[in-house]
């Protein structure tokens, strides 16, 4: 099937590891290219050669902060300079918190609000003008299932990652007239480095797996009773991106599982 992606050129955030690497990977095999931005800069290289290794696509990495105005406009400006504009922008960045809103300060709301919301502002507002001028685009967010269903240690995460979803949608109002897409994607459990790392950080000396650990969050929240691996998850944002996908507009997506327990 011919996804109508080749030669697209697709800015995914975070996308050095992890979710935005997998999607990078997919969008790279339909034959787009990809812009890779994160802030540790090597690491965004690597990951950078590795898609264009695989893939035979262009590639350019940027180690950028997306949480302050400088990162994305040094994105906007970057990938102008490179490509002559994007086509697809994917808002992947982001990262769990931990607090309690009585013990949170407000420049801790105010990083999350920086990095979860402020960068899809800042990017949405300096790469649609490209996408319009191409004729058209899309634009997706990485939001989280906590958005709509909290987990109790992060409010600050639960609280920011609605607020991207709510910003979504009206994005998506604002630019359909000009072709471009726009939509919100809430994943459930993900097996990321990220989450290895934790659990065999809370299991080491206590004879339990890591593997173990993950499996008993999975037998907790998800009816799935596995975690997605994150090619699975990236599959759906390259459908997203894809010309298959040419009414979804506005949306938000749940791809969890069954980890949601209500319908909405
Ligand atoms: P990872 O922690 O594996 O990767 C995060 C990526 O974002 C890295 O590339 C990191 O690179 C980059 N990043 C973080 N902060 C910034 C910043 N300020 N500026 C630029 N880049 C940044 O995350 P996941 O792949 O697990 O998650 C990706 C997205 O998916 C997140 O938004 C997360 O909330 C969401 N999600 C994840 C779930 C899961 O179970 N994994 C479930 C639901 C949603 P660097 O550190 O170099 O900046």
């Amino acid at each position: 099937m011919d996804l109508g992606l080749r030669d697209k050129v697709a800015v995914i955030t975070g996308g050095s590891i992890g979710i935005g690497l997998a999607i990078g990977h997919g969008l790279a095999a339909e034959g787009a290219h990809v812009v890779v931005a994160a802030r540790d800069g090597e690491r965004a290289k690597s990951a950078a050669d590795e898609i264009a290794g695989r893939h035979g696509v262009r590639t350019l990495a940027l180690g950028v902060d997306v949480a302050t105005a400088a990162g994305c406009e040094t994105i906007v400006q970057e990938v102008e300079k490179a490509f002559g504009g994007a086509d697809i922008l994917i808002n992947n960045a982001g990262t769990g918190s931990n607090e309690t809103i009585l013990e949170a300060p407000d420049d801790k709301w105010q990083y999350y609000w920086d990095l979860h919301v402020m960068a899809a502002v800042r990017l949405g507002r300096g790469l649609a003008p490209q996408m319009i001028r191409r004729g058209g685009g899309v634009v997706l967010h990485n939001c989280s299932i906590c958005a709509t269903q909290p987990l109790w240690y992060e409010p600050i995460y639960n609280t920011t990652k609605a607020a991207l979803v709510m910003f979504s949608k009206n994005l998506a109002n604002e630019l359909i007239p000009h072709n471009i897409r726009v939509n919100a994607v809430n994943l459930g459990l993900t097996l990321t480095p990220d989450w290895v790392k934790t659990a065999t950080q809370l299991t080491e000396g206590t004879g339990r797996t890591w593997q173990d650990y993950i499996q008993g969050i999975a037998d907790e929240f998800a009816p799935i009773k596995r975690f997605a691996s994150p090619e699975e998850v990236a599959n759906f944002f390259v459908f997203l991106c894809s010309d298959k996908a040419t009414y979804s507009v506005g949306s938000t997506y749940y791809v969890d599982g069954g980890m949601l327990k209500t319908v909405t």
